[in-house]
Formats: structure tokens, sequence, C-alpha cells
């Protein structure tokens, strides 16, 4: 994307469904107060009402008794001791209750954030998906997880939409928080640090492709079979693995951003030669790198986690058929840090 489009984006105005503007609104002050209290809220970071100090004071006092500054509880957080990850589980102020993850890997933190509490699609080695969909969330409480972080650990510079819930089938929720991350009103990130996950909703990805904002994709493949593909993943039964390849390919044309594959290695199911040479030929259609991702054990013990030797014998044979792949190692071991599994125990 051009300098100048990046601009545009940086440059965009916060969503109109935010609840503060309806708030503002309702109490009948002029509308740009609550791009006021917009831009402590997510740009300055304010922690109370108190601090905004441009505000007249009954307006204050009338915001604080409607909405709260940090709509997010933290019920838990987890720093693990051999990588400095930390899980948090939050509350939301229904009681319903969703996981993000902090992650730091030099001066790159990256807030891992979820779109939806539960999931519907049941992909058969996730701990979200054993727990169904509850509801989506709001663009707010999607960003309110990276402001909750921050306060907590460190202001953020990358995010990736990769914890509870499939993106993109909250496509305009997670497309309004995108709009709140990029504005210079709001947090002010680079859209390019910026990677929205999905299993392969087609009209979610076309909806994005469509949508002012341009970022980064990622596919969680897992496997290079349909038939394999669709038991691990319901949801390929829906979107096999050839139609998802199409909108994606629309998408890098009509976006200009990045696409991954995402790669869950499984001991013993999906990570034989001929697994690697079917992935390396869709990542080559698609023009995407390879991430593998050793798989985390789900506590029903139905799927094991590879050795370290197992996965880079894999990586080889990918790299060997031709496409760019990477080992991305599981972090946080010791605090439960595959998604869904904090909430599953609490
Ligand atoms: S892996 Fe993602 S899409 Fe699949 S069930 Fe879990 S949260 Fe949903």
């Amino acid at each position: 994307m051009s300098t100048a489009a990046n601009k545009q984006s940086a440059t965009r105005a916060l969503p109109n469904p935010d609840p503060i503007r309806r708030v503002v609104q309702e109490i009948g002050v002029p509308a740009y107060r609550a791009r006021q209290v917009l831009r402590w809220i997510y740009n300055r970071r304010a922690q109370s009402f108190d601090e905004m100090t441009d505000l007249p004071a009954e307006l204050r006092t009338a915001l604080a008794e409607r909405i709260a500054v940090q709509p997010l509880k933290i019920v838990k957080m987890q720093t693990s001791q051999i990588d400095d990850t930390s899980k948090f589980l939050f509350e939301l102020p229904d009681g319903n209750r969703i996981e993000s993850v902090f992650l730091r890997d030099g001066r790159r933190k990256t807030a891992c954030i979820s779109t939806q509490v539960g999931c519907a699609l049941a992909c058969r080695f996730c701990a979200t998906g054993k727990g169904g969909f509850i509801r989506d969330l709001s663009p707010a409480e999607i960003v309110h997880q990276v402001l909750a972080m921050e306060r907590a650990r460190e202001r953020v510079t990358s995010i990736v939409f990769m914890g509870m819930g499939e993106a993109l089938l909250n496509t305009d929720a997670v497309i309004g928080a995108i709009e709140i991350l990029t504005s210079k009103d709001g947090l002010g990130l680079s859209s390019r640090r910026i990677t929205v996950s999905t299993s392969g909703i087609v009209p979610g990805i076309k909806h994005l492709a469509e949508s002012p904002v341009k970022v980064n994709l990622a596919w969680s493949l897992n496997s290079p079979f349909n038939d394999e593909r669709s038991t691990l993943m319901p949801v390929n039964k829906r979107y096999p693995i050839e139609h998802v390849i199409e909108a994606l390919k629309d998408y890098t044309a009509a976006s200009g951003r990045e696409v991954s594959v995402e790669y869950i290695v499984i001991k013993k199911l999906n990570m034989s030669r001929d697994h690697a040479e079917a992935l390396a030929e869709i990542a080559g259609e698609i023009g995407a790198k390879v991430n593998l991702i050793s798989c985390n054990p789900v506590e029903d013990g139905r799927f094991a986690t590879p050795s370290p030797e197992d996965v880079v014998r894999f990586r080889n044979h990918v790299k060997a058929a031709g496409a760019f792949a990477t080992i991305r190692f599981r972090r946080g071991r010791d605090i439960a840090a595959a998604c869904g599994q904090l909430r599953a125990r609490s």
C-alpha cells in the first residue's frame, strides 16, 4: 500500500458506533465532545473521567454515571517465568469472560486479542471451540483488551486477532476496532502491524477486502487436504481450501497486504512428506509464507505435541518443496497460553 494510503488510514475518524457517542448524544451535549472523550480514552489512555480536564465537570460526572472508562476487569493475569508472556482473563460488563495474551519479542510487543465470546466453529484441537459460541464482541470491547494489557504491562506495538473467536464472523466489529487502533485519535498504530487470523471465512475475506482497512491476513490451514481438514476444522465443509485460496488471492490483489499460512503441527497427524509438499503448493499459489506452530495439547489429550526435532524436519520438507517456512515456538508453556485454556479452567 502506498504511503498516501497509509496516511489516509491513520487520519480516518474514529468509528461512529462507539457507545460513548451514543451516551454523549443522550446527554444532549455537542457531538464534538464525544471525539474529545474518545481521544482521551483511546489515544491518551485516560484511566478515569477526572483526567479529562478539558471537559466540563458536569459532563464528566454524567459520563461517569453511565459508562466505564475501563469496561474490562482483569480476573486473572499469569506471566510466564520462561518467556515473559502474560495471559489475561477479562470479565466483560455482562459477566462473560474472554482471554487475551501479551507477548514480548525484543522491542516488539504484541497483543493477541479476542473477537468473540466463545466460538461456533468447533475446531477439534481448540479449547475455545469446545465451549461453543456466546456472543460477538463490540469494537470497543476488542480495543479495550489492548488498553487493559498496556496498563498491566507495556505499550503495544503490534496486534494479532488470533484470540478467542473467528474474527471474520464478526467482521464489522473487527473493522471498527481496526479503525480505532489505526486512527490518529485512537491508538495510532500502523495497519502494517495488524494481522487478522481466519479459519477461511470466504464472505468475511471479501468483506475485509472491500473495506477501507488494509491489514495482514493469516489463514489457519492446518491440513492441506480437504477431507482431513474438514475433520479437524468443520468450517472447511462450507469453505473448502480451493475457495479460500481464490478469496485470498483477491484479498492480496485488493489490499497489497501479506497473507500468511498458519499451520499447527500435530504429532503423527498432519506432518508427513505429502503434507509438506501439498502445504508448500498452497502457499506458493497465494504467495504466502508458512508459520508452523507446534500443537498445544488440549486438555482431553487427543492431540499430541510433536518433538522439536520433528517440527524442524517437517519445516525442512516444506522448504525443500519450495515454500518459505518458519517455526513459531509456543509461548507461555507454563501458563496455559493456548487459546481458551485459561477461560476453560476458570
Ligand atoms: S481455532 Fe479459532 S476458529 Fe477454531 S474453534 Fe478455536 S477460536 Fe474458533
